[in-house]
């Protein structure tokens, strides 16, 4: 079945080999998409995309600077004319307590999940408007519904219960122009995310939650954002799409 046929799509942080976002981006040209790839290093974003096969694009972009989020849209906008769904998948996590989050750590962890969010939004959504079709998919965690326990630190689990709240805002102001936004809630997922400093230790810890019994696959949370992307959810928006292996369930 081919979901996204003639469909144009950017994924955001998906130069991460083992990420979500490069396992979407796979996905979503299987079943017939165009896909740019969107990350901080310009050669990773390029590799990435090649990668994906012919015709795909990488380029460097930092979402947390509005102007580089609106100079990649402008230069996709020329290149494909359109552009049918945005994942916002870049983010940044860190295992720290209340106590420990210094500004930085603030600045650092809202200003590429949250800030990054909006911004790249921003830059689609007068495209997406003009076409009167859009999807809009943003990646939030199971950490912001169930108050963290997982990995990142409490400002981590507000920055994703921040995107859950202008996801849901976005939804109801873009709805009436057909451009829909939702996000995904994954729970505990097998990537280089945690930057060598999840243990053995925590790991066994975190899957013991975790009625499934077993942490997710990227692959896990790419079914789902093909479902937000393409036409299956059409009726959908402001939802947020649970893959956690039964570790929230509410
Ligand atoms: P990852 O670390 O493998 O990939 C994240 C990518 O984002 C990297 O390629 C990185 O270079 C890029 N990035 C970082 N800052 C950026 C910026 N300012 N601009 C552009 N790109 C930037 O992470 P992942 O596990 O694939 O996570 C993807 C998303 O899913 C993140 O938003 C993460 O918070 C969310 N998430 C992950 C899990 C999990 O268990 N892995 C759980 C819940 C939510």
């Amino acid at each position: 079945m081919s979901l996204l046929n003639g469909r144009f799509a950017v994924v955001t942080g998906a130069a991460s080999p083992r990420g979500l976002g490069k396992a979407m981006a796979e996905l979503f040209v299987e079943h017939g998409a165009t896909v740019a790839i969107l990350d901080l290093d310009q050669g990773a974003a390029e590799s990435a995309a090649a990668d994906l096969g012919e015709g795909h694009l990488g380029l460097a972009c930092d979402v947390t600077d509005k102007a580089a989020c609106l100079a990649a849209v402008d230069y996709l906008r020329g290149k494909w004319g359109r552009l049918d769904v945005l994942v916002n998948n870049a983010g940044i996590t860190q295992p720290l307590k209340t106590m420990d989050i210094s500004p930085e750590n603030y600045d650092a962890v809202l200003d590429v999940n949250l800030r990054g969010t909006l911004y790249m939004s921003q830059a689609v959504i007068p495209l997406m408007r003009e076409q009167k079709h859009g999807s809009i998919v943003n990646l939030s965690s199971v950490s912001a519904q169930r108050g963290g326990g997982i990995f990142g630190g409490p400002h981590y689990s507000a920055a994703k219960a921040g995107i859950l709240g202008l996801t849901k805002a976005m939804a109801r102001e873009l709805a009436p122009d057909n451009v829909r936004v939702n996000a995904i809630c994954p729970g505990f997922i097998a990537t280089d995310i945690t930057a060598g400093k999840l243990t053995q230790e925590m790991s066994n810890a975190i899957v013991d939650g975790i009625p499934m019994g077993r942490p997710g696959q990227a692959s896990d949370v790419a079914g789902c954002a093909l479902f937000l992307a393409s036409e299956l959810s059409a009726y959908c928006t402001g939802t947020e799409l649970d893959v956690n292996g039964g570790s929230l369930i509410h």
